[in-house]
C-alpha cells in the first residue's frame, strides 16, 4: 500500500512542476514563445527558409530548457571542429593542394589517399587528381590540417552529415572535399584575421607564384574546383 501513495505522489510532483515550467513562462511574457529563445509564435510551418534562431544559455539566461534541435540551434564556435576540407582560391579556383602526400601520411588512422595530376605531356603536375577521406574513420583530430604546409586541408565545422547508407557515400572525394577560401573565412573569422594565417597564406601564395613561374601552368586533369558544386552553407554563423 505504502509503494502505492509514493508511486502517486511521485507522479504528482512531476506533473507540479510540468504545469509550473508553463506557468513560469506565461507570467514572464514568453507563454507563446519556444522557450529556448526563439524568435518565432507558431513556427509549425514553413518559415519561408529562414535560418533556424540560434539559442544559447548562459549566466542570464533564466530556467532550464531544451533546445528544439532543429528548429533552433546551439550556436558552433569557430574552433569546433568535423571533418577536414580542402580550400580552393576563391578569386581564380586554384586548387592549394599540392598533392604533397603529408597529411596522408601523419594521418593516424590512415583513412586519407590520394593520386597526382598530370600534365597533357604525361608528366606529374602537383595537384591532386583523386583525393579521399572516408569519413567514417576520420577521428576528428585536425593533425592533417596541423601538418599541411600548403594551408590547403582545413577542419570545417558541418555536423550535419546523416544520410541512409553507411558505406560509398562516407568516402569523400575531391569535389565533395572542396569548398573556396571565401567559405572559410565565412565559418572562421578570426583566424583567417589572425597574424599568423595571414603569413602563412602569404607564404602559400609566394608557393603558388613560382610554380606557375616554373612553367607549370599547363592544365592539369582535370580542372577539379571548376566544376565544383556550390559550397556547403556555413553551420550556425
Ligand atoms: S592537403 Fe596539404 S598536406 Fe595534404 S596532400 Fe594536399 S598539400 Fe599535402
Ligand atoms: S582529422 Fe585526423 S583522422 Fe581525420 S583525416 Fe585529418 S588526420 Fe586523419
Amino acid at each position: 500500500m505504502d509503494i502505492g501513495q509514493h508511486l502517486i505522489r511521485g507522479h504528482f510532483i512531476t506533473l507540479r512542476r510540468f504545469l509550473l515550467t508553463f506557468w513560469v513562462d506565461i507570467r514572464a511574457g514568453r507563454g507563446l514563445k519556444r522557450r529556448g529563445g526563439g524568435t518565432f509564435w507558431f513556427d509549425f510551418f514553413d518559415r519561408n527558409g529562414e535560418k533556424p534562431p540560434t539559442v544559447t544559455q548562459d549566466s542570464k539566461t533564466s530556467g532550464v530548457f531544451t533546445v528544439e534541435y532543429p528548429d533552433e540551434r546551439l550556436p558552433v564556435y569557430e574552433r569546433f571542429r568535423v571533418l577536414p576540407v580542402l580550400i580552393y582560391d576563391q578569386e581564380d579556383g586554384y586548387v592549394r593542394c599540392t598533392c604533397c602526400n603529408i597529411c596522408a601520411k601523419v594521418c593516424p588512422p590512415q583513412c586519407i589517399w590520394m593520386s597526382k595530376a598530370e600534365t597533357h605531356h604525361g608528366e606529374p603536375y602537383p595537384q591532386p587528381r583523386e583525393f579521399f577521406i572516408d569519413m567514417d574513420v576520420c577521428m576528428n583530430c585536425g593533425l592533417c590540417s596541423e601538418y599541411c604546409p600548403f594551408d590547403a586541408i582545413k577542419m570545417d565545422q558541418n555536423f550535419e552529415l546523416s544520410n541512409y547508407e553507411r558505406h560509398q557515400t562516407h568516402v569523400y572525394s575531391l569535389q565533395d572535399l572542396l569548398v573556396s577560401s571565401e567559405y572559410y573565412s565565412k565559418t572562421h573569422p578570426e583566424a583567417w584575421e589572425s597574424a599568423e594565417e595571414i603569413a602563412e597564406r602569404n607564404k602559400v601564395a609566394k608557393k603558388k607564384q613560382q610554380r606557375l613561374q616554373k612553367g607549370l601552368t599547363a592544365a592539369p586533369t582535370p580542372a577539379p574546383a571548376a566544376s565544383k558544386p556550390a559550397a556547403p552553407k556555413p553551420v550556425g554563423v
